[in-house]
C-alpha cells in the first residue's frame, strides 16, 4: 500500500512542479499580481491544475482518495490574491460537480473550496511573510479537509487513516511547494532586474542608449504607420568638462543626476528621456510637431539656464545645454537619419556659442 501511495505522491507533485514551472514562464516578465488580466490568468492556469489533480487522485486504501487540488487555490492566493483565488476555487468547484456529480460530497468538497477561499483571503491581508502565510494556509486546509472527512466518512478506522495519511502528505507537498514556488518567484525576480538594469543608466535612472536605440526604431515605425508627427530633441551640457576638472568626478555625476531629474520635469509623460552617454542626452517626443518640439526644447534649455544646481552645502554652480531639434514627417527627410541630423543640429548649436537650440531647418 506505501508503494501506492508513495507513487501518486510522486504523480502529484509532478503535476504541480510541471505546471508551477510553465505558469512561472507566464509571469516572468510581469509578476500576477499587477494586474487584473494576468490575475484572471494565473486564477485559470491554477484552476486547471486543480482540475488535472483531481484525476490523479493519491489512493490510500482500497476505499479511500485525496488529491492536492486544494494547493491549487493556496498557491495561486499568495501569488495573485482574492481574484486569482476566487477563480482558481470557482474552476475547481465547476469540475467537481462535472467529474463526481451533484452529490453530498461535492456539495462539501465545494464547501471546502469556499472556506479555503476566505481563510486564505484573511491570512493574504496579514503582514507576515510568505513562508509564514503559506505555513498558516496549509494548516488551515488541513484543518478544514479534517472537518469535512468527519462529515463524510463514518467508518473510524478509514476517517484515522485519511486524517493521518492527509496530514502526513499535505507537509510533504507543501514544503516541496512552497520551495519551488519561492526558487521560481525569486529566479523570476533576478530576470526582471537584469532585464531593468540593461535597459537603464546606472547613475540616472533613465533609459539607456540600448533601450533608447529600440525605443527609437518603435517610435518611428509607428510614426509611419499611423502617419503621426515625432521629433526628436538631443542635449548635450556645455563645458561639463570643466565641470569634472573644477569640482571632481563625483560632483559632475551629482549635476547628470539632478540634469536627469530637470529633464523628467520638463518633459510629458509620454517622452522618452534617455541618457545616450557621458552627459549627452535625448528626448523622444511622440505626436509632437516641428514647432511644439522647439517650445519644448527651448523650455528644457531655460530650466536648465535658470536652475541652482548644489554641489556641496554652501556651495552652487550653474550649468547650460545645447539641443538639437529634428521633426518627422518632412519633406524629403528619411526617418532613418533622423538621429544624426539631429545631432548635426547639436554641433552647430555648440559652434554658434552654446547655451541655444537648433532645429533643423526645411
Ligand atoms: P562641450 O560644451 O563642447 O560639450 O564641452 P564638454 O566639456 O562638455 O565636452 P567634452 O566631450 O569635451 O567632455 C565631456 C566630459 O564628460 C568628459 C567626461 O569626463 C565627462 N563625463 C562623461 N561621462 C561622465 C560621467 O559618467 N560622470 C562624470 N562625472 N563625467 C562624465
Ligand atoms: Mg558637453
Ligand atoms: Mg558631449
Amino acid at each position: 500500500m506505501l508503494t501506492t501511495v508513495l507513487h501518486d505522491l510522486i504523480v502529484n507533485l509532478a503535476i504541480i512542479i510541471s505546471f508551477l514551472f510553465i505558469s512561472g514562464q507566464f509571469f516572468k516578465q510581469i509578476p500576477m499580481h499587477k494586474s487584473i488580466k494576468l490575475k484572471v490568468l494565473g486564477g485559470f492556469v491554477f484552476g486547471f491544475m486543480g482540475i488535472v489533480l483531481m484525476f490523479f487522485s493519491i489512493h490510500i486504501t482500497d476505499t479511500t482518495i485525496m488529491d492536492l487540488r486544494n494547493f491549487a487555490i493556496i498557491t495561486v492566493f499568495l501569488s495573485g490574491g482574492l481574484l486569482s483565488g476566487i477563480i482558481t476555487a470557482f474552476i475547481l468547484s465547476l469540475g467537481r460537480i462535472w467529474i463526481f456529480g451533484v452529490s453530498l460530497s461535492s456539495i462539501i468538497g465545494v464547501g471546502t473550496f469556499i472556506i479555503l477561499v476566505l481563510v486564505c483571503w484573511y491570512i493574504s491581508k496579514r503582514k507576515w511573510n510568505p513562508s509564514h502565510k503559506f505555513l498558516l494556509m496549509n494548516f488551515a486546509n488541513i484543518f478544514i479537509v479534517f472537518c469535512a472527512y468527519i462529515i463524510l466518512i463514518t467508518d473510524r478506522d478509514v476517517l484515522y487513516t485519511a486524517i493521518l495519511h492527509y496530514g502526513i502528505i499535505n507537509f510533504i507537498a507543501g514544503y516541496a511547494i512552497f520551495s519551488l514556488c519561492d526558487f521560481i518567484s525569486r529566479s523570476n525576480e533576478q530576470y526582471r532586474k537584469l532585464m531593468e538594469s540593461a535597459r537603464t543608466d546606472f547613475l540616472t535612472g533613465l533609459h539607456n542608449v540600448r533601450q533608447f536605440d529600440k525605443l527609437w526604431n518603435e517610435h518611428i515605425q509607428n510614426a509611419k504607420q499611423k502617419k503621426e508627427t515625432l521629433s526628436l530633441v538631443v542635449i548635450d551640457i556645455d563645458y561639463f568638462k570643466r565641470i569634472n576638472d573644477t569640482y571632481g568626478h563625483l560632483v559632475g555625476d551629482m549635476i547628470l543626476k539632478e540634469f536627469a531629474q530637470v529633464l523628467k520635469e520638463t518633459t510629458r509623460s509620454i517622452d522618452t528621456v534617455s541618457r545616450n552617454g557621458g552627459e549627452e542626452f535625448s528626448v523622444i517626443l511622440p505626436e509632437c510637431s516641428y514647432e511644439k518640439a522647439q517650445e519644448i526644447a527651448e523650455r528644457i534649455r531655460k530650466s536648465v539656464e535658470r536652475r541652482t544646481f548644489s554641489i556641496s552645502n554652501a556651495e552652487s554652480i550653474h550649468v547650460t545645454v545645447s539641443l538639437g531639434v529634428v521633426s518627422y514627417p518632412v519633406p524629403n527627410e528619411n526617418p532613418e537619419t533622423m538621429i544624426s541630423t539631429a545631432d548635426d543640429c547639436l554641433y552647430q548649436a555648440k559652434r554658434s556659442g552654446r547655451n541655444r537650440v537648433v532645429a533643423y531647418s526645411y
